[in-house]
């Protein structure tokens, strides 16, 4: 069994998600269906996927919390523009005969959001758990769409709500995960061989009350879960070809690292390289489980494979 990752960028828009779905159908093995075919394809293997908000909607629910506490009204703005986006993915995304119900359903979600938002606003104060609270609706949103998406495809997945699943103590903004009772919890929700989709970054206290794992916190929940079911790799799907010797969007000679251990990955990734956050080494180390960054945009590229010193390679 396998745990895939889909960053922001991978996730932006109905194009790209489209993409993300494309390298889900083909790690299924299933192939794409032809038109003919109605019924949603059993899924072979276990697969979990992990996503990311749409890239800059966990700025936008930040901004728009501040806006609210500030008690400026310019909030309605960023609000409308945070729905517009997941709608507009909804109608490209989902066949006719669905939308309005998945409009509905997310709407539902909306309506939570923009209750908290005024809550905010009359209270002209930003508390670190409901801005929390504020961020999570990013995954929610994203995971809750995407799983929608899989369905029209033709699919069976599952959608799962990372809050019931991974647990955390009340350190809002990075909170600390219960490891054992997380894994626990997981252990027993993924038990069939299934397509499972959930969203990164987000958890909750054993009260309920949700909390994020930091920036960039959903590579951590693909490890963490990889972690909890064994799984055989985790797959980090980015915008770019993989660990690089340099940032490639500021150095143009930055070549691919094919291999690197875990150690040094995680050295990198404390020391800022942006593609991995630096949690995500060590629920896979302890486990020895790969992990494999790779290209949604340039999928056949071989990526770059994290694992231990020992394993590398010597060529
Ligand atoms: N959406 C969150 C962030 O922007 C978490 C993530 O993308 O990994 O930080
Ligand atoms: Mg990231």
């Amino acid at each position: 069994m396998k745990i895939m990752k889909f960053g922001g960028t991978s996730v932006a828009h109905a194009s790209n998600i489209n993409k993300v779905i494309d390298i889900i159908e083909n790690a299924q093995g299933s192939g794409p269906l032809r038109p003919s075919e109605s019924v949603a394809s059993e899924p072979k293997e276990k697969i979990v996927v992990v996503v990311s908000a749409m890239s800059g909607i966990t700025d936008d629910l930040i901004l728009l919390a501040n806006l609210a506490s500030k008690m400026d009204l310019k909030y309605k703005i960023v609000f409308e523009s945070i729905c517009g986006r997941h709608n507009q993915a909804i109608k490209e995304l989902i066949n006719s005969k669905n939308t309005e119900r998945v409009l509905k359903e997310i709407s539902k979600k909306y309506g939570e959001l923009e209750e908290i938002v005024k809550n905010i606003f009359s209270a002209k104060e930003l508390s670190p758990a409901s801005l929390d609270r504020v961020m999570s609706f990013g995954e929610q949103l994203s995971s809750y769409v995407i799983s929608e998406a899989i369905k029209g495809r033709k699919m069976q997945c599952e959608f799962v709500d990372s809050r019931k699943i991974i647990k955390t103590d009340d350190n809002f903004g990075d909170a600390n995960v219960d490891l054992e009772k997380s894994y626990k919890l997981m252990g027993d929700h993924f038990r069939r061989d299934a397509l499972y989709i959930m969203g990164g970054f987000i958890a909750s206290t054993k009260d309920g009350v949700t909390t994020t794992l930091s920036r960039g916190g959903s590579d951590y929940t693909a490890s963490l879960v990889g972690a909890a079911l064994d799984a055989s790799v985790i797959e980090i799907w980015t915008d770019v070809d993989g660990i690089m010797t340099e940032d490639p969007k500021k150095m143009k000679d930055a070549l691919l690292i094919p291999e690197i251990s875990y150690e040094k990955a995680e050295e990198m990734a404390y020391n800022g390289a942006k593609v991995i956050h630096p949690k995500t080494i060590r629920p896979a180390v302890l486990k020895s489980i790969p992990i494999y960054v790779k290209n949604t945009f340039n999928p056949e590229g071989t990526g770059t494979k994290i694992s231990n010193a020992n394993e590398i390679s010597k060529n």
